[in-house]
């Protein structure tokens, strides 16, 4: 055993030396803070004061069986922060020591076993902060399908070969007719705008709730739209009745119906069943909507990989360039098809879903 696998093999068992933790001689020995206050929070649950002794030891022992590190045990701890009874925090507590897997895993399935903390409702701020290096930032809090529309407004002339950001603030200042810094020269006036209707509503609806926005009922229908945001049944007859529907048909176990071309780029309607079977890029945690995405192909086009639904899926910029297209390349993960829904599995093959945006037409329709 060399002394790397060593270490990671005394991190496995933390319950063994966080028995002793002391936080001052944690600190001396060059800890950084964060951590010491990670290790203090997971030495009280397992060790603190508690009327809960059995359920403690119970607890410990469950610790010890996982091999979780300190940062599982102190991840666990952090997600049932907000639970407030005890007794449910407890149960919490074991249904996650009981998980087996990585830090990912572990973080996956807890996004699954805890309730979520109800957050007070966002409301709309703007804030501006302090200037340096004679920039400033700006802080936005504005409704969801605004905002979705002025980040495709921003993001549609991006060019893939340079960084998107700085570009992204060169098409707000000119959509806001600003000078872009240069004070001197005259006021260019605006010459384009943020229009709303250009994220185009693709309705991903099964086809009973269907019936029911075209009978009026269908208040209680929420429905994903291709630019990431949801709207009601009812708010979907009121702005677009009379206009072109689209609906797009889905398979239960191959996902969007398939059309078959032989040619390399996907045609516009492919390009719009696979956003609509991915509302977002499925990379975890990405939250560029489909909209905003590329097309990317799951098997790659250079390996013979066929231009039709199975094999499409939207991908972010970022995540298309840094997808693992070669089959044995395993540094970044890749997009399968699974279930006729594009999937990110991680270097080591295990599927993990995106949760940002769950409306998707295979989650919508089909409950997954
Ligand atoms: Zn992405």
């Amino acid at each position: 055993m060399n002394p790397f696998t060593a270490v990671l093999g005394s991190l496995k068992n933390p319950i063994d030396f966080l028995e002793y933790f002391d936080s001052q001689e944690a600190i001396d020995a060059g800890l950084d803070t964060a951590t010491v206050k990670k290790w203090e929070t997971v030495h009280n649950t397992y060790f603190g004061p508690t009327k809960w002794t059995r359920k403690q030891k119970q607890a410990r022992e469950a610790a010890q069986r996982s091999g979780f590190t300190s940062d599982q045990l102190y991840l666990i701890e952090f997600r049932i922060k907000h639970i407030t009874v005890e007794r449910e925090k407890w149960a919490l507590r074991f249904r996650l020591l009981s998980i087996r897997g990585n830090f990912t895993t572990l973080k996956c399935k807890a996004d699954d076993i805890v309730p979520e903390k109800k957050a007070p409702a966002p409301r709309k701020t703007m804030a501006f902060g302090r200037s340096r290096g004679r920039m400033r930032p700006m802080r936005v809090m504005a409704p969801e399908r605004d905002m979705a529309a002025l980040e495709f407004a921003l993001n549609r002339h991006v060019s893939a070969d340079r960084p998107a950001g700085p570009q992204m603030v060169d098409a707000l200042l000119e959509i806001l007719g600003l000078r872009n810094g240069e004070s001197n020269e005259p006021a260019v006036p605006p010459h384009s705008t943020v229009s709303p209707a250009i994220p185009r509503p693709m309705i991903l609806i099964p086809y009973p709730s269907y019936i029911d926005i075209l009978n009026g009922d269908g208040d209680e229908t929420v429905l994903g739209l291709t630019d990431g945001t949801t709207m009601t049944g009812a708010e979907f007859l009121a702005e677009h009745y009379g206009e072109e529907l689209e609906v797009a048909t889905f398979h239960p176990q191959h996902g969007a119906v398939n059309l078959y071309h032989t040619k390399r780029f996907a045609n516009q309607k492919q390009r719009d069943l696979a956003r609509a079977t991915s509302t977002t890029c499925p990379v975890p945690d990405c939250r560029q909507t489909s909209d905003n995405c590329e097309i990317h192909h799951v098997e790659a086009w250079s390996r013979g990989g066929p231009t039709n639904m199975a094999n499409l899926a939207p991908l972010c910029r970022y995540h298309n360039r840094t997808n693992d297209d070669d089959p044995d390349r395993n540094h970044r993960g890749r997009i399968k098809n699974i279930r006729g829904s594009p999937v990110w599995c991680s270097p080591r093959g295990f599927p993990v879903a995106n949760k940002v945006h769950p409306f998707g037409a295979m989650t919508l329709l089909f409950g997954r």
